[in-house]
């Protein structure tokens, strides 16, 4: 059976599949990073359907995600996160958060029948997350999550860079 969890490395932007999570921020009106891709090859359709949520619920907390149409992205879907801003005082704090991320895009992976996930490694620039730290809480809550649920097929680590491609790698391999 092929693995349901992978690394690749590349532009998320680049790749289809039915849902890309983007790293956002709380104002959900697109930054730099990730972010910035998403939204400037996505188009504005992408932009629109966040302000709506805007009108509706102000924002997305971190931690917490909502759903968008993926625009001129290859994807069904964007699921828009906000990872947490790294505290090293928080540490316990701070890997909740950012399982939280994991944990409320693919459940809303799900309620949209979306069975291929791409993520790219939230909070690992702008917010400053350690890399290492974080790619564990991504595989461990990833796994956990796949582990009670069959409808997701593929999840797909998107990483923009080797370091943290080699952080994944070292984690799926157990
Ligand atoms: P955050 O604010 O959550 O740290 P960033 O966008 O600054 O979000 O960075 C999150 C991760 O996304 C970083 O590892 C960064 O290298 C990576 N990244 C930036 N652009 C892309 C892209 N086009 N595709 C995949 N990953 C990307």
């Amino acid at each position: 059976m092929q693995e349901r969890i992978t690394a690749v490395t590349g532009n998320i932007v680049a790749l289809a599949c039915d849902a890309i999570v983007n790293a956002a921020n709380t104002s959900l009106l697109g930054g730099g990073g990730v972010d910035g891709a998403i939204h400037r090859f996505g188009g504005s359709e992408i932009l629109d359907d966040c302000r709506k949520i805007i009108a509706k619920q102000g924002g997305c907390k971190t931690g917490e995600a909502v759903i968008t149409t993926a625009g001129k992205l290859p994807a069904k879907f964007v699921i828009h996160t906000v990872g947490p801003v790294w505290n090293a005082e928080k540490q316990a704090e701070m890997a909740e958060l950012l399982a939280n991320c994991y944990k409320n895009s693919l459940q809303l992976a799900v309620e949209n029948e979306c069975k291929i996930v791409h993520f790219p490694c939230i909070s690992t620039g702008v917010y400053k997350y350690p890399k290492h730290l974080a790619a564990e809480v991504a595989v461990k809550t990833v796994q956990a999550f796949l582990a009670e649920n069959d409808t997701i097929e593929k999840v797909v680590f998107v990483c923009f860079d080797y370091t943290n491609f080699r952080y994944y790698m070292n984690f799926l391999k157990g």
